[in-house]
């Protein structure tokens, strides 16, 4: 190992984590992981059903993730991915509509005909004409949606949508991350969705081979309780011991990383309280399919969910032994009456919903139903964030971020931070080579994170 190489601490064994340690150990470092729970990948974590690894939540790939898949190349995955043509719908009052084709929208029965052809119309015109995001960082979804398409499609279709997945804050989400979503699958003709053989979990097991084999230490069940600065760089306090190393990257949810950090640091890690989703799950695990599509938008008033994935449209049945996985979940507040809904009310509510999708579903299908939760999907953003959205490194501290409230514009996936961690790496790298800091303006052009 290069001498002047640096001693790194990892936080977090996601995949922020793995991708910033492999990455770390590449260039040379000494790293060391921490994971509080007793498994990498965290929100890409599983859980055992007879013999059968399942994901907690639902993970696929879309065709251009080109981080992601530019990574399992690099790890001898590309060829053990298969890409599999899906198709959504609606589930709109009582009836589940396709919303797929131009004729879908025709006969779309949530929207009189002039909405209709407005989200036709809309559609195309975002396509072809809004190729320039300018000014959508300040500009509320909303407005920008409603005056595209007008009052009728935003009410019946877009807010329902919004409020899916942002609860009752959507309105303060910039145009600038719809614009960006809606382009993400731009190009292709038809919807894809990508799958590893054995699912994201396998990409976390084959980053942690390598970043065993190239020396790093992997801490799992060793939760961070406390970081503060010190002469070498950063101390980290776990299993009830203060270690320092030279640098620290922290893939944490900025309120969970806000509670470790002491002295100095306290003030330099990121201020701006932005509020999280979480997302309440269950996952049902079925002998029979239930319906044809892999996602559906649920606006159906009572039901508790606003989405269901059922993923076995794309993963093998090989995984599942021939069963068939069916996610419902809800995005929401850790702290709202949906997150603290008991297990038993939420399997109760995800049977009735499963019922209106396919009037045939009975509970003789259901061999489980699991129920998980997550406090920190990801920030709601607020208008203007492209400005104040967390930088790499704190300050002129030797704390790093590679976290999820850096996702912005892009959407919160695998893609988006194996980018992120990428370029945190090389940033640190820039640091650790420059131990006087000098050129780190020059570096954060370098690789600011885009
Ligand atoms: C319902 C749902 C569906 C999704 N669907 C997709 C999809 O289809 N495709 C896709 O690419 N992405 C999807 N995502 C997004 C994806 O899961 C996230 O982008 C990604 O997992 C974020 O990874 P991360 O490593 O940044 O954070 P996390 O996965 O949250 O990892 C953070 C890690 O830090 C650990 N940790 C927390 N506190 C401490 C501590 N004090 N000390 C040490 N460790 C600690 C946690 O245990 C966790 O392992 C989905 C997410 C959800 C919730």
């Amino acid at each position: 190992m290069n001498a002047s190489k640096g001693n790194v601490a990892v936080l977090g064994g996601g995949i922020s984590g793995l991708v910033s340690a492999y990455r770390l150990l590449q260039k040379g470092n000494r790293v060391t992981l921490f994971e509080a729970s007793d498994e990498l990948g965290g929100l890409g974590g599983t859980f055992q059903h007879e013999g059968h690894t399942m994901e907690q939540f639902y993970h696929v790939m879309i065709n251009t993730d080109e981080n992601l898949l530019g990574l399992l190349a690099e790890l001898g995955l590309a060829e053990e991915t298969t890409w599999t043509e899906t198709k959504m719908g609606f589930l709109y009052g009582h009836e589940l509509f396709p919303f797929n084709t131009p004729l879908d929208l025709l006969c779309f029965g949530g929207l009189s005909l002039t909405g209709r052809i407005r989200t036709a119309l809309g559609g195309a015109y975002i396509a072809k004409f809004l190729n320039d995001p300018k000014g959508l960082d300040k500009i509320s979804v909303s407005e920008w949606l409603e005056g595209i398409f007008g009052a009728e499609v935003f009410a019946q279709l877009w807010r329902p949508l919004l409020r899916a997945k942002f609860g009752d804050m959507y309105d303060s989400v910039p145009a600038y991350w719809f614009w960006t979503r809606l382009r993400r699958e731009k190009g292709s003709t038809k919807e894809v969705k990508g799958y590893v053989n054995g699912g994201y979990r396998r990409i976390a097991d084959r980053l942690r081979t390598e970043i065993r084999r190239m020396g790093g230490v992997i801490r799992l069940r060793t939760a961070v309780y406390a970081m503060q600065d010190c002469p070498q760089g950063i101390q980290i306090s776990a299993e009830g011991r203060w270690e320092s190393f030279d640098s620290a990257v922290s893939t944490l949810p900025l309120p969970i990383l806000r509670q470790l950090c002491r002295g100095r640091l306290e003030s330099v890690v990121p201020q701006q309280k932005v509020p999280y989703q979480g997302v309440v799950n269950a996952v049902a695990i079925l002998k029979k399919r239930l319906q044809p599509n892999y996602w559906n938008a649920i606006v159906q008033k009572g039901f508790p969910f606003q989405g269901l994935v059922e993923t076995t449209h794309v993963v093998p049945e090989s995984q599942t032994g021939g069963r068939h996985l069916v996610y419902l979940l809800n995005y929401c507040g850790k702290d709202s009456d949906m997150y603290h809904t008991v297990d038993g009310d939420i399997k109760f509510q995800a049977l009735k919903a499963m019922r209106a999708f396919n009037p045939k579903f009975n509970q003789d299908w259901v061999e489980d139903i699991r129920v998980f939760r997550a406090p920190y999907v990801e920030p709601v953003w607020p208008l203007g964030y492209q400005n104040s959205k967390p930088r790499m490194r704190c300050g002129d501290s030797r704390l790093y971020l590679a976290t999820t409230a850096q996702c912005y514009p892009q959407v919160n996936s695998w893609n988006t931070m194996v980018g992120i961690a990428n370029d945190v790496a090389s940033r640190m790298q820039f640091d650790l080579d420059n131990v006087n800091g000098e050129s780190a303006e020059a570096a954060q052009e370098l690789v600011a994170v885009s």
